[in-house]
This record gives C-alpha cells, sequence and structure tokens, in this order.
C-alpha cells in the first residue's frame, strides 16, 4: 500500500462502473490508476477520479497497475470551469506535464509547480498566458535547460544592453558577438523581463509586464527541449 499525492491529468471510462486514471504522482512519476466503482453517484473515490483532481491518495499496487482505494481531495481548482481562458490554459498545462513526465522518475518540485500554477490559474480572473508562459521557462529550467540571462554565450561578459537570444544555445550573445552565433534579437528589458520570470513566484507576476513576443520565444524554448510543439489544447489558446 503507498500513499501518495495524485493529480489527475486524464480519466477514461472503464467497464461499467470504472476508470483508469492517468496521474502524476508525487513519488512515483506519471502513473495509471484502475479507479473502482468510481463513475456511480454513491462512490467514495467519485470526486478525487475526475480530471484536475488533487488528493492525497492510498494506492495498492497490483502488476502494472495502482488500485485507488481511499482519497481525500486536496483540491479540483474549481474556479477553473468558472473560466474558459484558465481552463483551456490548464488543460494545456497537463497535455504538457503529462508529456513531459516519465514513470517512475518523480521530481517533487514539478509536482508542486504544477499545482500551484493550477491553482493560480483558477484563481485568477485574467493574466492566464503569463502564468503559463512563467510555467514553461521554469519547467525548462528544472528538465535541465535553465537559460543564462546574465553572461554572454560568446565571450561571457554581463548582459548590459540589447542582444540576441539563441534557443539552441540557452542564453544571449551581446551587442558585440551577434554575429557569432544565431538567435532573435532581444532588448536589454526583454532579457531582463525573462530573467524576472523565471525566478517570481507566481503569485509575484502581476507586476511584470510581458509582451506577447516574448511569451512566444519562452514557448519555443521550451518546446525546443522536449522535442514536441504539436499539443492539442494548444488550439485552444
Ligand atoms: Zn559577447
Amino acid at each position: 500500500m503507498i500513499l501518495d499525492e495524485i493529480l489527475i491529468l486524464r480519466e477514461i471510462s472503464y467497464k461499467e462502473n470504472d476508470k483508469i486514471l492517468h496521474a502524476l504522482s508525487k513519488s512515483s512519476g506519471k502513473i495509471q490508476i484502475i479507479s473502482k466503482g468510481s463513475k456511480k453517484t454513491s462512490s467514495h473515490l467519485i470526486n478525487a477520479s475526475q480530471i484536475f483532481a488533487y488528493s492525497k491518495s492510498t494506492l495498492n499496487v497490483s502488476r502494472d497497475m495502482y488500485i485507488l482505494t481511499s482519497a481525500q481531495v486536496l483540491d479540483n481548482f474549481y474556479g477553473l470551469k468558472n473560466n474558459m481562458d484558465a481552463y483551456y490554459s490548464a488543460s494545456y498545462i497537463l497535455e504538457l506535464i503529462s508529456y513531459v513526465a516519465q514513470e517512475n522518475q518523480y521530481d517533487e518540485k514539478i509536482f508542486d509547480m504544477t499545482v500551484s500554477v493550477l491553482s493560480h490559474l483558477s484563481k485568477s480572473t485574467h493574466g492566464h498566458d503569463k502564468l503559463v508562459a512563467a510555467y514553461e521557462i521554469k519547467l525548462a529550467a528544472m528538465l535541465g535547460y535553465k537559460p543564462d540571462f546574465h553572461h554572454c554565450l560568446s565571450c561571457g561578459s554581463s548582459l548590459k544592453g540589447d542582444g540576441r537570444f539563441s534557443i539552441r544555445e540557452g542564453g544571449v550573445f551581446c551587442a558585440s558577438c551577434v554575429n557569432n552565433g544565431n538567435g532573435i534579437n532581444v532588448t536589454y528589458n526583454e532579457i531582463l523581463t525573462m530573467d524576472k520570470i523565471l525566478k517570481s513566484k507566481f503569485e509575484d507576476l502581476g507586476l511584470i509586464e510581458v509582451p506577447k513576443h516574448i511569451m512566444g520565444l519562452i514557448r519555443k524554448f521550451l518546446f525546443y527541449y522536449i522535442g514536441r510543439d504539436n499539443f492539442t489544447t494548444l488550439k485552444l489558446l
């Protein structure tokens, strides 16, 4: 028997009353869970077996499947249902983490950050795109692709002005070195902005102005490293 925190990424109807759940667990990475009887309205597992449910759960392990035996819902991010933009953003977060997370490869920091961004998305009336961009750049950093916004990729000197951001090299070429590599022109302010959202907590993003093309650049950066860009939920954003 295992006690673990889980976040439901996907629910699939199974047999008459059961569900198969794809979940991110805090201690075991991505797992598949069978939730028996959870389609019945009388089931004590009904709330914990729905997409977005975040719960403290007891699981039994049986061959290649986990079986949900009891669960205490910690949050279901109810606010997502009242705001389409928040809901689509959160759906994209689930699709993204579902792709990135591996079985038996747990990362508590990524788990906590995912729960945190869903919580902020569900409570915010606006600025969802900024929360998503912050999640994307933080996720890239946690996966080992932390961009350097402080030193020039080529000469190593401190960045003090406009430059060129290279997705492939994960950093910035300073004005004197722009011809040493490929990249996208960025102003000094934009470099500072990307660094700020990388380091800020989700609750502190409100004060930071993030231009649309910078959010686009962050997404491209993450997608380059995870090797995928065709997420279905992105079409809704
Ligand atoms: Zn340089």
